[in-house]
């Protein structure tokens, strides 16, 4: 049971919902977009948010693409994650969102819900900010805009009355790449992130690796993929500065102390790096 009355609305199209959250506005209305509603329901319930109307976005078509389109591999904010790995269309992907809550749960969770969460982890975001090119499609009031993905912790990355329709890579970047991802949790299989490491290995040889649960919001630094990319030195001494490195200090919390952080971080990195480079 929530403890307020909400209207729910489910338009068609982006048009519809754009001028459905203009109409509720002016009505002096509190709209959210909505996705799989899992955040919002639980934020509601303990009364931590306040929202009277929800505008579910899944019917509308472009909200639920999933596939090639020209150069482009295209997923649907409105996808869930369960759909991702049913799609397996860009395994990186894959492997990263199905490790995030547990299977009945990523049956709800959106992709486009996750990227947005209030929640710091955002997961499903760090095989994008790996890419050189990934794209956010945001309907605007102008019309659908494309935004860097690498923008996405901004602020600013979408403005109140906007909606995120799709996210997208190029294909021959995301497919072409050696990857692994791992998450650690601090007992359980099915936990919020100690860390989750993500780290691609390029033609060239080069590391990038980005990084949730480390901070308050996931991250690459170039700084770090330098560090890691330099092979003149052993796995175990890049991991340690790159650890040394991070642009922001590890969270303290309760998954885990910053000291216990910085050594499983350390641990995984270099575990990666040498698989990576015996591939
Ligand atoms: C049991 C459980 C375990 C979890 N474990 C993890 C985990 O291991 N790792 C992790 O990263 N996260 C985890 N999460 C967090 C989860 O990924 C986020 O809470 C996510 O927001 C939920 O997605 P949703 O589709 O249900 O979002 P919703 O509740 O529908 O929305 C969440 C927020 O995103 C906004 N939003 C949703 N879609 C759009 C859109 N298309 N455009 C604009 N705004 C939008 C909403 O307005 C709202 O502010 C977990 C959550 C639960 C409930």
């Amino acid at each position: 049971m929530l403890p307020f009355g909400i209207e729910y609305y489910r338009p068609d199209t982006i048009d519809e919902a754009l001028k459905l959250y203009r109409r509720l506005r002016e009505n002096h209305q509190e709209p959210v977009f909505y996705g799989g509603g899992t955040e919002l329901l639980t934020r509601a319930r303990l009364q931590n948010v306040h929202f009277d109307a929800v505008i579910d976005l899944k019917n509308i078509p472009e909200v639920r693409v999933h596939g090639r389109s020209g150069d482009w591999l295209e997923f649907g904010a409105g996808l869930r994650l369960t759909d991702l790995a049913d799609g397996n269309l860009w395994p990186l992907l894959t492997a990263t969102a199905d490790r995030i809550a547990d299977h009945t749960t990523r049956g709800q969770i959106t992709l486009g819900g996750n990227l947005l969460s209030t929640i710091p982890y955002r997961e499903a975001s760090l095989p994008f900010l790996l890419m050189d090119e990934a794209e956010a499609l945001v309907a605007t009031e102008d019309g659908i805009e494309s935004r860097p993905l690498a923008n996405l912790v901004s602020d600013s990355f979408i403005k109140p009355g906007e909606f995120l329709v799709s996210v997208r890579v190029k294909g021959d970047e995301a497919k072409g790449i050696a990857y692994r991802s791992r998450k650690m949790t601090r007992q359980d299989w099915i936990d919020y992130p100690l860390v989750t490491v993500a780290v691609t290995r390029r033609a060239d040889g080069s590391l990038r690796a980005a990084f949730s649960g480390w901070a308050g919001f996931p991250f690459v630094s170039s700084a770090v993929n330098h560090i890691l990319s330099d092979t003149g030195k052993s796995a175990r001494r890049r991991a340690q500065e790159a650890v040394a490195h991070m642009p922001v200090k590890a969270l303290e919390d309760l998954h885990g102390t910053r000291e216990y952080r910085e050594f499983v971080t350390e641990y995984t990195l270099a575990q990666i790096i040498d698989e990576l480079e015996d591939d």
